[in-house]
């Protein structure tokens, strides 16, 4: 299974250190060998010059969230229409910055995933435990009810070409913490058993703090098929490692 490497840029940079980052991996892909499929998800602002910055390589667009809408007043919103009209391949859905800060509920994701589904785009869907929920042993659970509460009724729709599954535990995102490759292992593997057996090539990647340090162990480890990379993402030798790591 080739592996997917996403790049999280969350509410980061602006035109000229974006554009350049874009395409000085755009030059990397070119030379470097690289096996896994590498997708930039920059901020909103930065979509049309980064697929300008991409046109003509292999590595992909991704928006960061979309609304369930396709058009209409939902002032700050862009729908996954219009991620699809700036050169989108991908969207992040239900990232935890997006459960915690704007309260979406696994409904609203679903309809999200729904709507970018419609739009052409594939989805990259996150679920993950905060601090509090595997503190009380329960990861497991949560994981496997945001995926099912979050995926159309019997993954109607889906296949490997159109979803990928991020695991993120809230508590590693940004914090230098991680699972251990064990706990990784059993995660995926229960996200894959939910999934069931036609969605069995659907990439599961793991994503939290993940750095060139860790990259290897964690990405090697067995039902790992790629990373969701927010921090390291914006330093091109950092993410290229991990990708390297990848394969
Ligand atoms: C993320 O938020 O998607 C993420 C993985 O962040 P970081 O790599 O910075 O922990």
């Amino acid at each position: 299974m080739r592996k997917l490497v996403a790049a999280n840029w969350k509410m980061n940079g602006l035109k000229a250190g974006g554009v350049t980052l874009a395409r000085d991996l755009v030059q990397r892909a070119a030379t470097g060998k690289l096996a896994s499929e590498l997708v930039i998800c920059p901020p909103a602002t930065l979509l049309i010059v980064v697929a300008e910055a991409l046109k003509g390589s292999p590595i992909g667009l991704g928006g960061q969230d979309c609304h369930a809408e396709e058009k209409g007043a939902h002032t700050g919103d862009i729908s996954a229409v219009m991620l699809k009209d700036a050169g989108c391949r991908y969207v992040i859905l239900g990232h935890s910055e997006r459960r915690a800060s704007h309260h979406e509920s696994d409904a609203e994701v679903r309809a999200k995933v729904a709507a970018a589904r419609k739009a052409g785009l594939a989805v990259i869907l996150c679920v993950g435990e905060s601090e509090t929920e595997r503190q009380a042993g329960k990861t497991l659970d949560v994981v496997e009810r945001q995926l099912v509460g979050s995926l159309p009724p019997d993954l109607a729709g889906l296949d490997a070409s159109n979803l990928a599954v991020a695991y993120e535990p809230v508590w590693a995102i940004g914090s230098g913490r991680t699972p251990t490759p064990l706990e990784v292992t059993e995660i995926h593997a229960r996200i894959r058993q939910a999934l069931g057996p036609r969605l069995r090539e659907v990439r599961i990647l793991y994503g939290g703090s993940v750095k060139p340090q860790n990259a290897r162990e964690l990405m090697t480890a067995p039902e790992v098929n790629g990373a969701l990379v927010g921090g390291a993402s914006l330093l091109l030798d950092d993410f290229w490692a991990i990708a390297r790591a990848c394969g």
